[in-house]
């Protein structure tokens, strides 16, 4: 075998990517504190901004005030927002979320339809890329511009070749969304799995900043999570990585949609709760909302045990992970004083956790639900993808 050595090529990748990270995260910044933040030579620096102005991808700011009065110019380059932009197509089980963002993120247009899971996928998703083609041209956006479409989706995905494997709501059966989408727009497609490109954002332009581990949790129809090692998502080798839901929470327990039995997510999900507030109240059911659902004592009791249910198998998770931080998203975690109750019972287990352990996003609500921007730039970012 031949020793190849470092591949100089990588380096190159490496050293742009962390420019271009430092950027994302930062804000403009001058080439002398990009090399001294990074660690690389002043030369190096203004050779891969050169390269990068010319593609196009960061552009120059003009000089920094606060250094004009020194007398010394220093010029600040920073991501070009319009670089390109990013059709971001997210398929929720209802709503079908179509928005274009440029290069920061920033919503430029959007739409929506709903999600019609009755008719063949083939058509949904033609009818999806009509209202792709019907925005870009109202808005002027011509399709050169366009970096690539990122379609997010509950459930399991190939994202290599881009199938939608099952997102249980949805639809069951494997759909080819990248090669559908791709073909009638000519546009390059990405298909992830949502919570993954939820992650990704946080990653990018949320937690990520600032801590490079952490642990997301998704408490509502479903439970999901998501890891993060050294500010990547941790895959897994079959893409099955933290699959919280399906960790066996009771021996021969319910059966749930996985098809194993006992798995955590057939006790806890909101479909299994209001099954069983139903049950318990009966008519009584009927008055409760996410704001007096607590104040109900036989409802506070059944989503109390839920809560624990949760707490614990959390707790034996983050002991293996060892997380800076996890975050608690989704439906179940937006209803006032749950947050509080989950912490409270996570203390039950682990009473050493750290007040700030847990945390809400701080990413303002995403109602244009643009998680598959950050699919995007993720490629960008990494990769020489242009
Ligand atoms: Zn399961």
């Amino acid at each position: 075998m031949k020793y190849q050595g470092i591949n100089l090529e990588n380096v190159k990748l490496s050293n742009r990517s962390s420019i271009l990270l430092l950027l994302n995260n930062n804000g403009a910044m001058s080439r002398k504190d990009i090399a001294e933040t990074v660690g690389l030579t002043a030369a190096s620096v203004t050779l891969i901004c050169s390269e990068l102005i010319e593609q196009g991808l960061i552009v120059e700011l003009g000089e920094a005030s606060e250094e004009k009065r020194a007398g010394r110019k220093k010029i600040l380059v920073d991501i070009n927002p319009s670089y390109r932009s990013v059709l971001c197509i997210a398929i929720e089980s209802d709503i079908t979320y179509i928005s274009v963002t440029d290069m920061k993120g920033k919503v430029l247009c959007n739409t929506q339809l709903p999600t019609d899971r009755e008719s063949i996928p083939e058509n949904f998703l033609k009818n999806v890329t009509d209202e792709c083609q019907k925005l870009l041209w109202k808005n002027g956006i011509v399709k050169e511009k366009i970096l690539g479409a990122a379609v997010t989706i509950p459930g399991s995905v190939d994202r290599a070749n881009g199938i939608s494997l099952n997102s249980y709501n949805i639809w069951t059966e494997n759909i080819p969304v990248a090669s559908i989408i791709s073909k009638e727009l000519g546009i390059q497609v990405i298909v992830e799995n949502n919570l993954k490109a939820y992650a990704m954002t946080e990653i990018y332009f949320g937690l990520g900043r600032t801590v490079n581990n952490f642990f997301i949790l998704k408490w509502g129809p479903g439970v999901g999570a998501s890891i993060i090692i050294d500010g990547k998502i941790y895959q897994g080798s079959n893409n099955m990585a933290s699959e919280i839901g399906h960790m066996t929470a009771v021996k021969d327990g319910k059966k749930c949609n996985c098809k194993r039995k006992g798995c955590l997510e057939a006790y806890v999900s909101t479909r299994t709760i209001k099954d069983e507030l139903k049950k318990l109240l009966g008519d009584e059911y009927d008055n409760l909302t996410d704001k007096n659902i607590f104040e109900n004592k036989k409802a506070l009791e059944v989503i109390d045990q839920k809560i624990d249910m949760l707490a614990l198998n959390v707790r034996n998770s983050i002991s293996i992970l060892d997380p800076k931080n996890v975050m608690l998203i989704g439906y179940m975690f937006d209803i006032p004083g749950c947050f509080e109750r989950f912490v409270k019972a996570y203390k039950g287990y682990d009473p050493l956790v750290a007040d700030d352990f847990f945390v809400k996003s701080t990413l303002s609500e995403n109602s244009s639900h643009t998680e598959g921007h950050a699919v995007f730039l993720n490629e960008v970012l990494l990769t020489q993808f242009n």
